[in-house]
């Protein structure tokens, strides 16, 4: 005999068989009982929740030779033709490939025909959103004036593509999707019927990866059973469904309770490495934290309720995080899932995502010990010592990576050790790459928009300052270019984080990525006359009675205020780059100082304000005439 599928093989054959959507069954079977059928019937629902099966249960009630019965026999002439599809009472219509009028009419035209065996005619229309308008209303005039003895049942995956007028004539049933318990333990007993061994995590497994359809969980149990050597193992499984390991899982939550994030980016690697996808392991992570999260708060069975996971285990995870916890981090997650969706680099987001798991646990720890009051004893000092080293490496990280990022083309240079060399190094890709850049009012557009997304927000203000000081100097070829007249500003705005910073908003506000680069721009500011020691500049001598009397008495007084030694300008400006840069690495260690003392900090006052966090020194902001300074590559 041909092997039939096993969700063929276990068809429901009667109301009772039905699994999960006993508030149908029940009603339908009071219907039959009393004698109150319906002419329309209307089954919603997702796919593999047994819509059509039940209208198929219903067809065979209506005109088994037992019945009218809510427990057709299934041997009956009647019963056998409606199980092998060739009842001359009861049609099947496909609206996915059937969708024309002429179908409708067809029906319409029969339709006054009695019964030929049966007591009742029947029509099942599948998909019947599917059917064209003009199909739709040849329906709506059959179904107003239904003949005796004619049963329509449409069903539908998608509702709210079924006119109101149609949905109003029917009675309507809408089928659940199925839990994923109750599609394990159907597949415990199929698989126990049909002598196929499993371990249940792998039949738990399955009913998760079903989403609530027993049939596609039927049809994968099929799969495994067929490439079982002799048992289907959760490892299967996995493999057939293509799902994340579980030890990267459990590695990925220690990792994040632990706030390790070498540790995070490890599994991220490992299953990029095993060519997993990394969606899925997204999609994992959340479905486990919603378990740890639900078990937290309303223990064992709700918990298990989703996963596969098992009790000891589920236990250990939930004892990882505070239950306030799982929400910010459930909600990062889903995040990603969406930016996943467009990204061209998966991996940086779910490693950014990772990151940012990783920290956000540490601030939880510290809110948990500043609120229960308990600061100074052994274990806050554990913690103390915990965050610095956490501090200690994620400062090692940016440094890494701002290493890395400098080779970059286009990416900030490294600040000119002798001379002026490097800065003009530094500026020839730049003018390479600003003649594919074009200035169009959709640039100008997000520009704006990108400028204004950072208005507000405590987090960026340093970042909005220096962005708006800037100049949109037009895009193309993925590139977003800003002018800004000020080296100053924009050496700020060359910061590893504020560029990831505003590449992400660039990729949130126009739905594709762009590497933000810097350039020079033009001064805002008509040039003032130029002061007379300008033209002097080749000496270092100044004569002074050559001089306008104006210039004379602007030069004499600049002598009172910084004395009489005079430099070549490239000189000048070698010295000012250099300083410039002496200030930076001066605001990146105090950063990271401050970091430090701040983390030490909020471990006794959680009302730092973000201004103590974020914001460079006051004192390594420049004076205001810094931005009418020469521009070092002129
Ligand atoms: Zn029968």
């Amino acid at each position: 005999m041909a092997y039939v599928a096993l969700y063929r093989q276990w068809r429901p054959k009667s109301f009772s068989d039905l699994v999960g959507q006993e508030h149908v069954s029940q009603t339908l079977a009071q219907a039959i009982e009393t004698g109150r059928v319906g002419h329309a019937y209307l089954f919603s629902g997702p796919r593999g929740t047994g819509k059509t099966s039940t209208a198929k249960i219903l067809a065979k009630a209506l005109n088994c030779e037992a019945g009218p019965t809510p427990e057709p026999c299934g041997v009956c002439e009647s019963c056998r033709r409606v199980n092998e599809g060739t009842s001359l009472d009861v049609f099947e219509i496909d609206a996915a490939s059937n969708r024309g009028i002429d179908e409708i009419r067809e029906l319409r035209e029969t339709i006054q025909f009695a019964p030929v065996n049966g007591r009742y005619k029947v029509y099942i229309i599948d998909e019947v959103h599917m059917l064209t308008a003009e199909a739709f209303n040849a329906l709506l005039k059959t179904l107003e004036e239904p003949p005796a003895q004619v049963v329509f049942i449409l069903a539908t995956t998608e509702i709210h593509k079924v006119p109101a007028t149609i949905q109003s004539r029917c009675q309507r049933y809408d089928f659940k999707r199925i839990a994923a318990e109750v599609i394990a333990a159907r597949l415990r007993y199929v698989a126990d019927q049909s002598d196929i061994a499993a371990e249940d995590a792998a039949l738990s497994l399955i009913a998760q990866g079903a989403a609530g359809g027993l049939r596609d969980a039927l049809s994968t149990l099929d799969q495994c059973a067929a490439l079982a050597e002799s048992v289907v193992t959760e490892q299967l499984v996995r493999d057939i469904l293509g799902l994340v390991g579980r030890e990267h899982i459990e590695k990925s939550l220690r990792a994040i309770a632990a706030g390790d994030a070498p540790a995070a980016l490890s599994v991220v690697a490992e299953v990029v490495e095993r060519g997993r996808d990394l969606r899925q392991l997204t999609v994992e992570l959340i479905r486990e934290l919603r378990a740890a999260m639900v078990y937290q708060a309303a223990g064992e069975a709700a918990g298990r309720e989703m996963t596969s996971t098992s009790s000891e285990m589920l236990a250990e995870e939930a004892a990882l995080f505070s239950p306030e916890a799982f929400a910010p981090m459930i909600g990062r997650l889903n995040e990603v899932l969406g930016e996943l969706r467009w990204t061209t680099e998966p991996r940086i987001a779910v490693e950014t995502a990772f990151l940012s798991l990783c920290r956000p646990v540490a601030a939880g720890l510290e809110k948990a010990a500043a609120e229960t009051g308990t600061v100074g004893g052994p274990a806050d000092e554990a913690r103390l010592a915990h965050l610095e080293k956490q501090v200690a490496v994620l400062t090692a990280q940016l440094a890494a990576r701002a290493a890395a990022v400098s080779s970059r083309p286009g990416a900030p240079a490294k600040r000119p050790l002798a001379g002026g060399r490097t800065v003009a190094a530094k500026s020839a890709p730049l003018a390479a790459s600003s003649s594919r850049l074009a200035v169009t009012p959709e640039g100008q557009d997000l520009w704006q928009k990108l400028t204004e997304s950072f208005q507000g927000d405590v987090k960026y203000k340093p970042l909005h300052s220096c962005l708006s000081g800037g100049k949109f100097g037009g895009m193309g070829d993925g590139v977003f270019q800003v002018l800004f007249s000020s080296p100053f500003l924009r050496t700020r705005l060359e910061r590893d984080d504020y560029r990831q910073a505003i590449e992400a908003r660039l990729a949130e506000l126009s739905g594709q990525s762009w590497r933000f680069i810097t350039a020079a721009g033009e001064k805002k500011l008509p040039d003032p006359p130029p002061p007379p020691p300008r033209r002097k500049d080749t000496g270092v001598k100044v004569d002074m009675a050559s001089l306008p009397p104006e210039g004379r008495r602007s030069l004499e007084k600049a002598v009172e205020m910084f004395g009489d030694h005079f430099v070549p300008i490239e000189e000048a400006e070698r010295q000012r780059a250099e300083a410039v840069a002496a200030a930076e690495k001066k605001t990146l260690s105090g950063a990271a100082r401050r970091e430090n003392h701040s983390a030490a900090n909020r471990q006794n006052d959680v009302s730092v304000s973000a201004e103590d966090i974020d914001f460079p020194p006051l004192d390594d902001v420049p004076l205001p005439e810094d931005d009418d300074a020469p521009l070092p590559e002129d």
